[in-house]
């Protein structure tokens, strides 16, 4: 027999008000710079004296995220996270988001309050207040739109352009390990559609699973710089992989660099993975991407003031030339290769 309570809540009978006013329902304004979140033509925001940062990203199912392996609640937390790590990589802070939705008919009510529920962990995790956006229904799956609203002292934030020669290269934590989480949900989801023998193997690959599902913007790394009072020259977030950022940073800042392969971090169940797909760790590091570390350049006379408080752990991983001197890495053999962009295609 059919479900009465179950008929009367989808999301059909619940229509767009409904839905608006079921996620209104559930939001708590946190931050003194929101006048005015969901409920007008418009949110009201008063960033009192601090340069605003605006940031949007499209998400659109089979392109950018598959629900085979990704649980709604991960992607709802996936897609605020992603988003606020382009706020801190300007060093400044989110505060208020908007996201757009457009959900197809298969959608069911527990799915739209699953993919909620990981969007305000999300909010509720950095802070931020989510403020409006804007729901339609799809012909074409699921789509996410999210844009992040941050605040930052004028003199704090950090452009991509603002790299000089001899500044050092540092990267906020270990590269590969979300590339290499997506390869294993890829195998694994092989293994379930039955074009391999065998069954979904996960166990001890915990954390890069969690790299690739749950990643986490590095909201600890700005407040850091800003304990120990250091600007970084130029900052970016690591979404393409580590040799597509560098050469942002440096086309940008009109400089070279070099990168010592040694000095980048890579976790070992990374390292592991990556032996047992037989892909190179520092490939896996340089193209990867989705790691969401903060990728950034320092004056060298900051450099010690890492080690003046406690902190979370930050990498030099190479330095800053003068631009003729080519973008290169130093491999552990001593060899130096070019940099090169190969990130991952957004179209292939
Ligand atoms: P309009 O017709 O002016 O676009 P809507 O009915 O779409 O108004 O939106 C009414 C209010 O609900 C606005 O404050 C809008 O920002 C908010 N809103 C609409 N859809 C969403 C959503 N999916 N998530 C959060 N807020 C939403
Ligand atoms: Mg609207």
């Amino acid at each position: 027999m059919a479900d009465k309570k179950h008929i009367a809540d989808s999301l059909e009978d619940l229509g767009e008000f409904g839905l608006i006013k079921r996620i209104k329902d559930q939001i708590e304004i946190k931050n003194p710079s929101t006048i005015k979140g969901i409920g007008d033509d418009a949110a009201v925001l008063n960033p009192a004296g601090k340069h605003q940062v605006i940031t949007t990203d499209l998400l659109l199912e089979g392109i950018h995220f598959d629900l085979t392996y990704c649980p709604l609640k991960h992607l709802g937390y996936k897609a605020v996270a992603v988003n606020l790590s382009d706020i801190y990589a300007m060093n400044a802070r989110p505060k208020q988001i908007t996201v757009s939705i457009g959900v197809s008919g298969k959608f069911t009510l527990r799915a739209i309050d699953e993919l909620y529920a990981g969007m305000m962990l999300a909010c509720e995790r950095y802070g931020v207040d989510l403020v409006g956006g804007d729901t339609s229904t799809s012909l074409t799956g699921l789509t996410i739109s999210i844009t992040a609203i941050g605040e930052a002292d004028p003199d704090r934030l950090a452009y991509r352009s603002g790299a000089k020669v001899n500044d050092i290269v540092c990267v906020s934590g270990d590269l590969g390990g979300a590339y290499m989480g997506l390869q294993l949900l890829e195998r694994e989801k092989r293994v379930l559609q039955g074009h391999n023998e065998g069954r979904p193997e996960f166990d001890g690959y915990d954390y890069i699973l969690e790299r690739q599902l749950k990643p986490e913007p590095r909201a600890d790394v700005v407040d850091f710089l800003e304990k120990i009072n250091v600007v970084p020259t130029s900052m970016m977030d690591v979404s393409d992989g580590l040799s597509s950022e560098m050469l942002h940073i440096c086309e940008q800042s009109g400089v070279g660099c070099r990168i010592y392969e040694e000095k980048v971090p890579i976790d070992h169940v990374t390292r592991n993975m990556a032996d047992e797909l037989s892909i190179s760790p520092i490939v896996a590091a340089l193209n990867g991407g989705e790691d969401y570390e903060l990728l950034f350049t320092i004056d060298q006379k900051d450099y010690q003031k890492f080690q003046s408080a406690p902190g979370p752990n930050i990498y030099a991983i190479g330095y800053i030339t003068e631009a003729d001197k080519g973008r290169r890495m130093i491999t552990t053999g001593g060899d130096e290769m070019d940099l090169v962009a190969q990130g991952w295609k957004a179209f292939n």
